[in-house]
């Protein structure tokens, strides 16, 4: 459930601007570099590392252990649990680590149909589909979902998956502003009507795509607000909740559950197992009838190898985990982890004077560089002080406001966090991105 160590790797590639290839390749040991460990809290990088493939390879093997501050390990799960490993272990043994069939041949274990009503119970829908990976479950699922004479309106900050979905639908594809639920309405105002009165729907059908927490930005979805323009405007509402399923909500149930609003209104959930639940995959949780359809008709599922049986006993015993099923408290003393871990982080960081991005809760806090420059010392001066972070740059976002981003687990310990907080404090003075006055005595 890691990125790799640090960023969004293929950056320089195609890039037309001369002189942005030239810096990327001059900062390439910031993306992309190996670990040598589970993406736990602590990891072993390796040390000596350039991804520049013109060149010779400069890789050893020799490590230093860096405190994680990069991988959507939000519960921990990623690493040895006392309750997960030993079951992913027996399936292993059991089942071994691939179906090697589709599900619709001998792909389908006794593991994935529990798996795909245990998700459907926990997310609070009537039925799931579960597929081998987070980012197929999207691009392959929309062409399903919509076709030619479809609407889809994607929040302007939706995930690459949803974007190539989108585009392979063959449906029209408008955009609304990131977040915004009054510029949603406008967009959807404007394609209904197109200006003129009708007496029906241009549209055979509308899809609103938007994410439960913004993995770029780490703010909330405005679900309420969304939902209601939806409502108004007969569109169907389909939520990656990516980064907010198992992270946040009182029992880990995303941001229906934080925000109050019932899962009956949200027609398509979509989700991954790689970032709450430590494992790998994505799934769509929907009505039967929805579902049924899926199964039948989605390529990827009748096509593609099943969710692999180690990787599905690993999100059926972090579910139960969360759920208090495994007989303890753990789950819930995960999910009060984090989000005390998440609120303590980011108020901190906001009061050194960091410019902060994200809401309360969220477990994912981009600290902004802006000037793309900033990228290679920010990043090396933290992992020389043994602190990992992932930067974000173009094309993941605009060109000049790159970013640091953060990503909070409850595994962190209040020392971890502390110590991060001073190295990002001292590497932030001498890159010159603490951009407000800090809170006076706090430093
Ligand atoms: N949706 C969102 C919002 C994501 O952030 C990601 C990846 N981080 C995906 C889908 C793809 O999921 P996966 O990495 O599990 O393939």
């Amino acid at each position: 459930s890691t990125n790799g160590l640090q960023g969004y790797a293929p950056i320089c590639l195609g890039l037309e601007d001369f002189y942005v290839r030239r810096l990327y390749l001059r900062i390439q040991d910031c993306f992309g570099r190996p670990i040598a460990s589970a993406p736990d809290a602590w990891i072993d990088v390796v040390e000596r590392y350039s991804n520049d493939y013109n060149k010779t390879l400069k890789r050893t093997t020799k490590t230093t252990r860096c405190l994680n501050l990069g991988s959507y390990n939000y519960l921990g799960f990623a690493a040895s649990d006392e309750y997960c490993t030993p079951r992913v272990i027996d399936s292993l043994n059991e089942y071994s680590a691939s179906t090697c069939s589709s599900r619709v041949d001998g792909g389908t274990t006794v593991l994935h149909t529990e798996l795909e009503e245990s998700v459907a119970r926990f997310v609070g829908k009537p039925a799931a589909i579960v597929l081998g990976m987070g980012y197929v479950t999207n691009s392959a699922i929309l062409p399903v979902l919509i076709g030619k004479k479809g609407l889809i309106v994607s929040d302007s900050l939706n995930h690459n998956s949803i974007v190539k979905g989108s585009q392979g639908s063959g449906a029209t594809v408008r955009v609304f502003q990131n977040n915004s639920p009054s510029h949603l309405e406008e967009v959807l105002r404007e394609q209904i009507t197109k200006g003129q009165p009708r007496t029906h729907r241009p549209w055979k059908k509308i899809i609103v795509v938007v994410e439960g927490i913004y993995s770029m930005e780490g703010e909330l979805c405005k679900l309420p607000e969304i939902i209601a323009v939806c409502k108004k405007y007969k569109a169907y509402v389909y939520l990656d909740e990516a980064h907010s399923i198992g992270a946040v909500g009182k029992t880990g149930k995303g941001v229906c559950e934080l925000l109050g609003v019932d899962t009956a209104d949200v027609d398509i959930m979509m989700g991954t197992f790689t970032k709450s639940f430590g494992s790998c995959g994505g799934y769509i949780a929907s009505s039967k009838e929805v579902i049924q359809y899926l199964k039948y008709a989605c390529p990827a599922h009748l096509y593609g190898t099943s969710i692999s049986p180690p990787a599905a006993q690993q999100i059926l015993s972090a579910i139960k985990v969360i759920l208090g099923e495994d007989g303890s408290s753990r789950g819930a003393q995960k999910l009060a982890q984090i989000r005390e871990n998440s609120n303590f982080f980011r108020s901190e960081l906001i009061k050194m004077g960091f410019e902060v991005l994200g809401d309360n809760d969220s477990p994912v806090m981009p600290i902004m560089l802006y000037n793309p420059a900033k990228i290679p010392a920010f990043s090396r001066m933290c992992l020389k002080q043994n602190v990992a972070i992932v930067t974000v740059a173009f094309p993941a976002t605009p060109l000049l406001l790159a970013r640091a981003r953060i990503c909070i687990s409850a595994a962190h310990t209040k020392e971890d966090l502390t110590r991060a907080l001073e190295v990002i404090s001292r590497v932030g003075d001498l890159v010159g991105v603490k951009y407000f006055p800090a809170e006076p005595n706090k430093e």
